[in-house]
């Protein structure tokens, strides 16, 4: 039998991290958790330390903590509060793998923390790519460190190179389901609600990719994931509308030949894939029938619409922080339009008046981007009463 991977799981009480947990709870040999963190979610944290006997918790709303403390302590368990605990016990000596599932920029310095001390990475919080591929990938080839995708393109691509690391990509093609307003014209799309973008056609998954999902942020975002986890330049990468979701995604070769990942949408299959890479373990998802599927479709993204994926485009290409400020820019308009306080086709507006507006750096520091981060949403907040 091969060594127990020793897990920390940052953001265990989101869709990602719970989704993780039924991983490891159907290979329980396989796994030893070291770390779960959650935000405010103290009872579920509480539940899951429970059950799968970590040795140490965070819960980064301190309000929280002696809830925690109360309950685990007596368990043995240790519990710490705050963000920066986060990044503290990440380095953990015991820890191997470290899945990063705490939603938007919020994962970035754990993330780093977690490259700096060696420890491999399960990469789910796309925004950390976004905001700082870079420094992030930089740092991690320093440090040789290897980030595993979770997201289930970026793991169809990472499959489909198994075994091809040598041959060179010609072009990736990056499937989008195109949401719950695929086919829908400006016009029906002024007077969408929440309750209506929040209803995913065929993935379950936290409340900020459900909405980047139906603006297709989400896949502007993979986009320039893509850019950094597979050294891709911008025309190398392409967006096709496939609403099966059952064509992970593509890679295009030198030779013209194309190979591809399918499966039914469940994102067990990529997580489970990055942490136990290059192993495949067996599991009990449902199977892929073809006679479920009698066609599977593409089409072009209607990019006139949905202006978020040009958005992200012209971000990538800039470079310096500009993905920075659009990371920021989307993440106050995702919660601004949560809480009913701007309309769905102000998202994509806010976002670009904050990309003409903020402060170009062409070669940012670490200090840089969150003097970016910060500036971008003080900025996008004043922009939110009047879009
Ligand atoms: P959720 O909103 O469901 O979960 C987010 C997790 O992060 C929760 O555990 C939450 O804690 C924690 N968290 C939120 N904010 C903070 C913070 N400021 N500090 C510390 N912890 C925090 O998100 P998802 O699981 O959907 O997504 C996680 C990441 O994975 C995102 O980057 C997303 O883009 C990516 N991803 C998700 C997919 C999916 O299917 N869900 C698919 C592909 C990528 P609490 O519960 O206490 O609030
Ligand atoms: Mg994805």
């Amino acid at each position: 039998m091969t060594e127990q991977i020793h897990l920390a799981i940052l953001g265990s009480t989101g869709s990602i991290g719970t989704q993780a947990l039924e991983v490891v709870r159907a290979h329980r040999t396989e796994f030893q958790i070291d770390l779960l963190t959650a935000h405010s979610n103290a009872d579920l944290l509480i539940q899951q330390a429970l059950e799968f006997n970590p040795n140490t918790v965070v819960i980064a709303d301190v309000a929280k903590l002696q809830l925690v403390k109360d309950a685990l302590l007596p368990a043995g368990i240790k519990v710490f509060g705050g963000n920066q605990s986060i990044e503290q016990l990440v380095q953990m000596e015991s820890i191997d793998t470290v899945l990063t599932a705490i939603v938007g920029y919020a994962g970035l310095a754990s993330t780093l923390s977690a490259i700096r001390a060696g420890k491999q990475i399960a990469l789910a919080n796309k925004e950390t790519l976004v905001v700082a591929g870079k420094l992030v990938t930089d740092l991690a080839r320093e440090k040789g460190v290897n980030i595993y995708p979770v997201d289930s393109e970026h793991s169809a691509i990472f499959q489909c190179l198994t075994g091809e690391f040598q041959n060179p990509i010609e072009k990736i093609y990056l499937t989008a389901s195109g949401g719950p307003f695929r086919g829908k014209t400006r016009d029906a799309l002024a007077t969408v609600t929440k309750q209506q973008a929040l209803k995913h056609p065929n993935w379950s998954m936290g409340a900020k990719v459900t909405i980047d999902s139906a603006t297709l942020m989400n896949k502007g975002l993979e986009v320039i994931e893509a850019k950094w986890l597979f050294h891709l330049k911008p025309a190398q990468i392409e967006v096709v509308v496939h609403p099966q979701s059952i064509v992970h995604s593509l890679v295009q070769f030198n030779d013209g030949s194309i190979k591809a990942q399918l499966g039914l949408p469940d994102m067990k299959l990529p997580i489970q894939y990055a942490l136990t890479y290059p192993r495949r373990l067996t599991t009990t998802f449902k199977r892929f029938n073809f006679a479920d599927y009698p066609s599977l479709t593409f089409e072009q993204p209607d990019r006139a619409t949905f202006r978020c994926l040009d958005l992200a485009y012209e971000a990538m290409d800039k470079g310096g922080n500009m993905a920075c400020i659009l990371n920021a820019a989307n993440e106050v308009a995702v919660e601004a339009f949560l809480n009913d306080r701007i309309k769905f086709l102000s998202i994509a507006a806010l976002i670009e008046k904050c990309m003409q507006t903020l402060t170009f750096i062409n070669a940012p520091s670490y200090e840089d981007y969150v003097n970016t981060d910060q500036e971008t949403r003080k900025f996008a907040q004043t922009l939110v009463p009047t879009i």
